[in-house]
């Protein structure tokens, strides 16, 4: 039986990148980028006064004061969207407003509140930096500067300087096949009718929706029953999917042929069990270079290990460098008690107390079987294996499930 950290460690290098593609930027958001992507134009695309005032050379101002102010006369004007401005004569200044082109020559802004203009001439009060007030071409992103690095997630920052730099399509990590095959005789799609003894499906939805959340797209197989020799052909079939996840029948029951059918189609597993709750019966596998991952059949349990173990690969396999989600500390609400045998992800709503503090109101039904219990479920938080007792405002490690932030570490 592995740690919740083996397993991932075992997992993580076998989800890599399955491709790329070239994507319009309309169809980008939330991809992620397979290339580093280049400045094809400086920002601002010329110098320009950051403030109303008076273009200089700050050597000219060095020594002013109020006291002592340096005397200039003004020459020429320079405004935002007119006409490059003739060079600054030296010893001179130039009437300069927000915006505006700098003349060649100048090297800083005088503030308009710094100055006491008197007829021609211009009384300069304060010395001025060399820059001072000035955006100076290039300083926001130069001309061929890696503007967006590969691995960079496509959000509406990212999109809008692609646009602004005339970027029309990207490429971008091709978002993988995310084959979902569910077993079990008892199954039933939601929209057939009930009949004694069944249930309907309610994991192919909740995964499927799981695997699109992450970037995968999913495919989701019809329900294979309790037979072996059905079990082999659907796998097989799933196999020509990026990854395959398989749902129940990976227990140890007499009608569990998950574990014969991976030997059966050439998944090779490297373990079968993983110290978590809820979520022990949790498979690993590889065939050739597609990962398979079999998950527990209960709900509560498929759900959370696919949070756990599936998705930080699901989004490795996007080119994702930071596939994790971040790691946060929760203070609980109150005291819990759990058994101590395994380390468990506690499912918690949360809020942010006065004091900013995140604080976790872990669900009373920790059930694995409950399936309201995981409707509006903030966050899991890990309590930790060995310990039974947890005391009110204790703090704990979690992860916000609706949070959009990654780490490069996993969180537990
Ligand atoms: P298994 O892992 O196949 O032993 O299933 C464990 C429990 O989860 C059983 O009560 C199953 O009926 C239930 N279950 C298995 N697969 C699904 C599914 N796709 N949707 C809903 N419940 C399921
Ligand atoms: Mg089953």
């Amino acid at each position: 039986m592995k740690s919740i950290r083996e397993a991932l460690d075992l997992m993580m290098p076998a989800f890599t990148p399955v491709g790329v593609e070239r994507v319009a930027l309309a169809d980008a958001v939330g991809r992620v980028l397979a290339e580093d992507v280049l400045g094809r134009s400086d920002l601002p695309p010329f110098s320009n006064s950051a403030m109303d005032g008076y273009a200089v050379r700050a050597a000219d101002v060095a020594s002013a004061t109020a006291e002592a102010p340096a005397e200039l006369p003004v020459r020429g004007e320079s405004k935002a969207g007119g006409e490059t401005p003739p060079a600054l004569e030296p010893g001179c200044a130039m009437r300069i407003f927000t915006g505006a082109a700098m003349p060649a020559g100048a090297d800083a802004v005088v503030m308009q509140e710094n100055t006491r203009a008197e007829g021609e001439a211009l009384f300069v009060l304060q010395a001025a930096r060399v820059g001072e007030n000035v955006r100076a071409q290039g300083s926001d992103l130069a001309q061929g500067a890696v503007m967006l690095a590969r691995g960079c997630r496509l959000q509406g920052g990212e999109l809008g300087i692609l646009a602004a730099q005339r970027y029309a399509s990207v490429t971008a990590y091709r978002r993988p096949m995310v084959a979902i095959l569910c077993t079990g005789d008892e199954l039933r799609d939601v929209s057939e009718p009930e009949a004694p003894g069944t249930i309907v499906n309610s994991n192919a939805y909740a995964l499927a929706a799981q695997v699109a959340e992450a970037g995968g797209v999913p495919w989701v197989l019809p329900n294979v029953p309790d037979d072996l020799e059905v079990t082999v052909a659907r796998l097989q079939d799933a196999l020509r999917a990026d990854l395959v996840i398989t749902v129940g029948g990976v227990s140890v029951g007499e009608y569990d042929y998950v574990k014969a059918a991976f030997e059966r189609t050439g998944v090779e597993a490297s373990f079968w069990k993983v110290q978590v709750k809820p979520g022990k019966p949790l498979t690993f596998g590889r065939a050739g270079a597609t990962p398979v991952v079999g998950l527990p059949g209960n709900p509560i349990s498929a759900m959370v290990t696919f949070e756990a173990f599936v998705r930080p690969g699901l989004r490795a396999m996007q080119g994702d460098l930071r596939p994790h989600r971040l790691r946060h500390a929760v203070a609980l609400a109150g005291p819990h008690r759990h058994s101590p045998g395994r380390p468990e992800l506690a499912r918690a709503k949360v809020v942010r107390g006065a004091d900013g503090q995140l604080v976790a109101e872990l669900l009373k039904l920790q059930g694995s079987g409950s399936l309201p219990s995981m409707v509006g479920v903030d966050a899991l938080v890990m309590l930790p294996m060995g310990q039974k007792d947890f005391a009110a405002g204790e703090i704990l490690q979690a992860v916000l499930l609706q949070d959009q932030t990654g780490a490069a570490e996993p969180a537990f």
